[in-house]
């Protein structure tokens, strides 16, 4: 479990943040002095990726225990009651992630989110685009301070490549004026391949001149920032933007899952086709769909209710995908219907392999208030490449109807 260090003289603040961290999924050691953060520190060093700092301490001065954080190479967020803006100019220059004055409940959960961001920021990738190598330092400092993964290009032409061998890259922070293609140009070239909505581009310029702004904007970025800028606004600015990529992403991802089963769905199923079957032409290996259907399923709905047979639902859906391969697909059709995708495996193991399903869940019992209950699937499989997946699906439904004829609990082979 990831951990937070918080140090704080006050036990009612360490009992307010304690539940919503371990709510989400971290765990907070609370020092109540600079000298048992240290003490705890040294210990313990790699233990905490964040900590939390009072800064009125039974112990020492305001900034001592920002100083003493920032040397352990922990990102910080300062937490407190007094607050005025000799300190915060300190406070940014030990390199905190951000500060938030102590006012009751808002103020707690703003430095929950806080924590959750400097977490799930470790995974987003951004790229800095700047010919000037002092702003691309500075910027890159701020970004990775709030703990992104940064990259950096001295131009637009170099952007591009970063780009292309980053496919992760979420974020560009663009410069305006810079040689062989500058900020316009490039925003225009990502935008030809990349939606506003899963990339976001912060366009900046010095140039003190609010149509740059506006044409920007209007060239595809989703947002500007005048330089010179406070640290404040630049937090702002980019933790907006990728929560904006972060909420259509959960959207996205939402849409092509099933809810019940945690499977992707049928949507899900075809998104994923295309690339496959390229692949799929050039390899050797085939790919073959099974079209996979609980037998008899209305019975578990009819003698134990419809939330037995969601039960049922779900232990099949985890069966089918504990027993595939990362490469393959399996998706929730609809119904008691599954469907599943065998992706790089050898044609002489393809009846092996969908035999198995059918018998590793033939095998295999549900509890259902308190009885032991047994579940079979009937699949109809095809191994033929035909043109198209749809075709591929018709065929294993034609043979999937034929193995519910000829007793359920069987595969049938299109071949
Ligand atoms: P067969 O062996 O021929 O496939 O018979 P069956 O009973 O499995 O098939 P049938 O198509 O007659 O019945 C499927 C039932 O699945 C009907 C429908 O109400 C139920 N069902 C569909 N979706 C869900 C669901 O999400 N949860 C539950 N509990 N039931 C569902
Ligand atoms: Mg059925
Ligand atoms: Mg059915």
């Amino acid at each position: 479990m990831d951990r937070v260090l918080l140090v704080e003289d006050a036990k009612t603040v360490g009992r307010f943040l304690e539940k919503p961290l371990l709510e989400a999924g971290l765990e907070m050691v609370q020092a109540f002095s600079l000298a048992e953060s240290q003490q705890i520190l040294r210990e313990d060093v790699d233990g905490f990726f964040v900590a939390i700092l009072d800064l009125n301490l039974p112990d020492c001065k305001p900034l001592e225990v920002v100083e003493s954080i920032h040397r352990a190479g922990i990102p910080s967020i300062v937490f407190t009651g007094n607050f005025d803006e000799r300190i915060q100019d300190m406070v940014w220059s030990n390199d905190v992630v951000d500060y938030v004055v102590k006012s009751g409940r808002g103020s707690i959960g703003y430095v929950v989110d806080l924590v959750k961001r400097v977490r799930s920021n470790r995974k987003i990738e951004v790229l800095v685009v700047d010919d000037s190598m002092v702003a691309r330092r500075l910027i890159t400092r701020l970004l990775k301070i709030h703990q992104y993964i940064v990259h950096d290009a001295g131009n637009g032409v170099e952007a591009l490549e970063v780009l292309k061998a980053h496919p992760d890259i979420r974020l560009v922070i663009t410069d305006f004026n810079m040689p062989r293609m500058d900020g316009f140009d490039l925003t225009q070239e990502i935008r030809a391949q990349h939606d506003k909505r899963e990339m976001a581009i912060i366009g900046v310029s010095a140039q003190g001149d609010n149509r740059l702004s506006a044409h920007f904007l209007k060239n595809g970025a989703n947002d500007f920032i005048n330089k010179p800028f406070s640290t404040d606004e630049f937090y702002c600015r980019v933790t907006q933007n990728i929560e904006m990529i972060e909420y259509v992403r959960e959207i996205r991802d939402a849409s092509l899952k099933d809810y019940l089963t945690g499977l992707g769905n049928r949507r899900y199923f075809f998104e994923r086709c295309p690339e496959i079957c390229e692949r799929a032409k050039s390899g050797s290996a085939k790919i073959a769909i099974g079209m996979v259907d609980v037998d008899h399923f209305k019975r578990f709905n009819d003698t134990y209710g419809h939330d037995a047979g969601d039960v049922v639902l779900q232990h099949v859906a985890a069966l089918l995908e504990a027993h595939c391969a990362a490469d393959d697909i399996v998706a929730r059709f609809g119904g008691e219907e599954f469907c599943v995708l065998s992706n790089e495996r050898p044609v002489s193991e393809l009846v092996g392999f969908y035999d198995s399903l059918r018998s590793v869940i033939a095998n295999s019992h549900v509890l259902i208030e308190g009885e032991k209950l047994s579940v079979t699937v009937s699949i109809g499989v095809t191994t033929e490449p035909l043109d198209s997946i749809d075709e591929m699906l018709n065929a294993a439904d034609e043979r999937l109807y034929e193995a519910k004829n000829n007793g359920r609990n069987r595969i049938v082979l299109a071949s």
